[in-house]
C-alpha cells in the first residue's frame, strides 16, 4: 500500500512516485531508472514497515515517503547511514505523550479533549515545534508535522531538535474564558514534560498570541518559574520582535531568493495567497512591501478574489476581522466591492483559489491544499513560483508536476522555517535576558532564509538534481541531524 495525492492509501504500483531529479527550466526524469536497485528496494521496504507500524496515518506516510525518496541519493553514496539505521531511528519518535484534557464551558458543561506532544528528535537541541488546536488533529497529523520539524529546524542553522503537539480542541466559536480554561487544563498535564532545555513549544494553527499567553501563565504558576518555555510570547513578557511576522516574512524572503536565481524580484508580480491566519497575513504584508500584488486570501469556508490587490489598508481590515472579531473572510467583500467571494464547494475536485491568473503562489493555510488538479491550473496560468508557507500544502502529485515543469518550488520545510528560526532567536534572547531590536531580528531572519536557500541549492547540486529544492531541503536537513546521531551513539 502507498499514499496518493490526497493522502488516501493505495495498492502497490498505483501511487505516483515523488519528484526526484530535475531543476529549473529542465524537464525532469524519474530517478528510479538509474538508482541503485538495493537502495530502491530499501526505500520500498522502509515504506512498507512504516505503513505496517503506523496504520491509518496517511499524512505521516506521505511525509516520510518524500524524505526517503530524496535520501536515496545520499544512501547510494554513503551506505553508512543505512547500516546504522539512521532514518529508521529518525522515523520513530523519541517519545509520544497522549493525555486527557477535561474542561468546562461557560454553561457549566464538561468537555473532554485529547492532548498530544510528539518529542521526535533531540540530536541537535531541545525538542522544538508548535502546538495545533484544530478538530482534525490526530496522532498521524502531529507525527507528520514533528517529522518535518526535525529537518526544518536543522536547516535553520540553530540548535533545535524537532517536536509538535496540540489537541483536537476547536477554538472557533469559544469565548476567551473557555479558551483560557482549555489552555490551563492542557498545560496542567503538559508542564511535566517541557522546559527551556527540554522541549519548547510554540504556536501553530489555532494557537496564536492569546493561547500562548494562557499556556505560559499556567506553566509559570505550576512551576513557579519565569523561563523561556514557550516561544511566540508577548513582547512585555519575554517575546521577540518579528516572531509573529517571521513565518510569513520568511516564506516571502525564500521566494525572493528563488526569484533572484533567475534575476527577478517580486516587484510587479501577481500573487495568490491562501489562508488568512498568522502566516498568510504576514506573507501578504511582506509581498506587498516588496512590490507584489496579492489578489486572494481564504479561510476554511471560502476565498476572496480582489483583482485590485490587497494593500496595507485592506490587510489591516483582515487582521482586525480575523484576530480581534474572529469573523469569516467573506466579510471582506462587504467592505471592498472590488472583491468577489467563492464558498468552498466540497463537490469540486479542485480549489478555485488556485485557478486565478498569477505569477506566484503562497499556500499558507493547511496540508494537502494544492492537489494535482490545482497544480495543473497553476501551471496552465503560468505560475512559476510556489513558496509553501504552510506545512506540506502540496500533495505528492502536485509536487511532481511542479518539479517536472521546472518552476521554482520551495517546499515548506525550507520556505516556512523562518517562524521556528525566530523562535530560536527568542530562546537565545531569553537565555541572554536581552532583547534585540526589530531591525536586528529582521536582518538575522533575512540571513537565515538566505542560508537555508543556499543550503538547499548546494545539496541539490551536490547530489546531481540541480534546481530541485525538495531534494535539497531533505538532504541538507537530514545530514546535520544524522551526523549528530552518529556522533552520539545508539541512544
Ligand atoms: P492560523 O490558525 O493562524 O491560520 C490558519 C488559516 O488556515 C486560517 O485562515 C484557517 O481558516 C485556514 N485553515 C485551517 N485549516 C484549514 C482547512 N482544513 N482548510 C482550509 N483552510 C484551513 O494558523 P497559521 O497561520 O499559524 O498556520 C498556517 C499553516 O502554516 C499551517 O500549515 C502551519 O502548520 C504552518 N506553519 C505555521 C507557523 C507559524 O509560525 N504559525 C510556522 C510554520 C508553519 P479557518 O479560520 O476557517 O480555520
Amino acid at each position: 500500500m502507498s499514499v496518493d495525492g490526497s493522502g488516501v492509501l493505495m495498492e502497490p504500483g498505483v501511487a505516483k512516485s515523488m519528484p526526484t531529479t530535475g531543476g529549473a527550466g529542465k524537464p525532469t526524469q524519474g530517478q528510479a531508472g538509474r538508482r541503485d536497485t538495493s537502495v530502491s528496494n530499501y526505500v520500498n521496504e522502509l515504506m512498507q514497515q512504516v505503513k505496517a507500524k503506523n496504520p491509518a496515518e496517511p499524512e505521516f506516510h506521505q511525509a516520510v515517503h518524500e524524505v526517503a525518496e530524496s535520501l536515496a541519493l545520499v544512501f547510494e553514496k554513503h551506505p553508512e547511514y543505512r547500516r546504522k539505521k539512521v532514518l529508521e531511528r529518525i522515523i520513530e519518535p523519541e517519545r509520544v505523550l497522549l493525555f486527557r484534557v477535561p474542561w468546562m464551558d461557560d454553561k457549566g458543561e464538561v468537555h473532554v479533549n485529547r492532548g498530544f506532544r510528539i518529542e521526535m528528535n533531540s540530536a541537535i537541541g531541545p525538542y522544538k515545534g508548535g502546538l495545533r488546536f484544530h478538530p482534525t488533529v490526530n496522532l498521524g497529523i502531529l507525527k507528520f508535522l514533528a517529522f518535518e520539524q526535525v529537518f526544518k529546524n536543522s536547516l535553520t542553522t540553530l540548535p533545535m531538535g524537532g517536536g509538535k503537539g496540540g489537541s483536537d480542541f476547536d477554538p472557533k466559536g469559544k469565548s476567551d474564558n473557555e479558551v483560557m480554561r482549555f489552555c490551563q487544563a492542557f498545560m496542567a498535564e503538559l508542564f511535566r514534560h517541557i522546559g527551556p532545555n527540554t522541549d519548547v513549544p510554540a504556536g501553530d494553527i489555532g494557537v496564536g498570541g492569546r493561547e500562548i499567553g494562557f499556556l505560559f501563565g499556567q506553566y509559570k504558576k505550576l512551576r513557579n518559574e519565569f523561563t523561556g518555555v514557550l516561544t511566540g510570547k508577548g513582547l512585555a513578557w519575554g517575546g521577540s520582535l518579528i516572531r509573529p511576522e517571521a513565518t510569513g516574512y520568511g516564506c516571502t524572503y525564500f521566494a525572493a531568493n528563488m526569484l533572484a536565481t533567475r534575476n527577478q524580484t517580486l516587484d510587479g508580480k501577481t500573487c495568490l495567497v491562501s489562508g488568512s491566519g498568522n502566516v498568510a497575513q504576514y506573507a501578504v504584508e511582506k509581498i506587498a512591501q516588496l512590490g507584489g500584488t496579492i489578489v486572494t486570501m481564504s479561510d476554511s469556508s471560502g476565498h476572496i478574489y480582489d483583482p485590485e490587490g490587497i494593500d496595507a489598508e485592506k490587510l489591516r481590515f483582515v487582521e482586525e476581522l480575523k484576530n480581534v472579531r474572529r469573523g469569516r473572510i467573506q466579510e471582506y467583500t462587504q467592505k471592498y466591492r472590488s472583491a468577489t467571494y467563492t464558498p468552498v464547494d466540497p463537490k469540486l475536485d479542485h480549489n478555485p483559489l488556485w485557478a486565478h491568473k498569477a505569477d506566484c503562489a503562497f499556500p499558507c493555510a493547511t496540508q494537502n491544499e494544492i492537489n494535482g488538479a490545482d497544480a495543473d491550473h497553476l501551471l496552465k496560468n503560468k505560475v512559476f513560483v510556489v513558496s509553501e508557507g504552510a506545512n506540506m500544502p502540496s500533495t505528492p502529485e502536485a509536487i511532481t508536476k511542479f518539479v517536472e515543469a521546472g518552476i521554482l518550488f520551495g517546499p515548506g520545510k525550507a520556505a516556512n522555517a523562518g517562524g521556528v528560526a525566530v523562535s530560536g532567536l527568542e530562546m537565545s534572547q531569553n537565555s541572554l535576558r536581552y532583547n534585540w531590536t526589530r531591525e536586528e531580528v529582521d536582518q538575522r531572519l533575512l540571513g537565515i532564509m538566505k542560508s537555508i536557500h543556499d543550503a538547499c541549492v548546494a545539496a541539490s547540486n551536490r547530489y546531481g538534481t540541480t534546481g530541485n529544492y525538495v531534494n535539497g531541503a531533505n538532504i541538507a536537513g537530514f545530514l546535520k541531524v544524522a551526523d549528530a546521531m552518529l556522533d552520539q551513539g545508539i541512544v
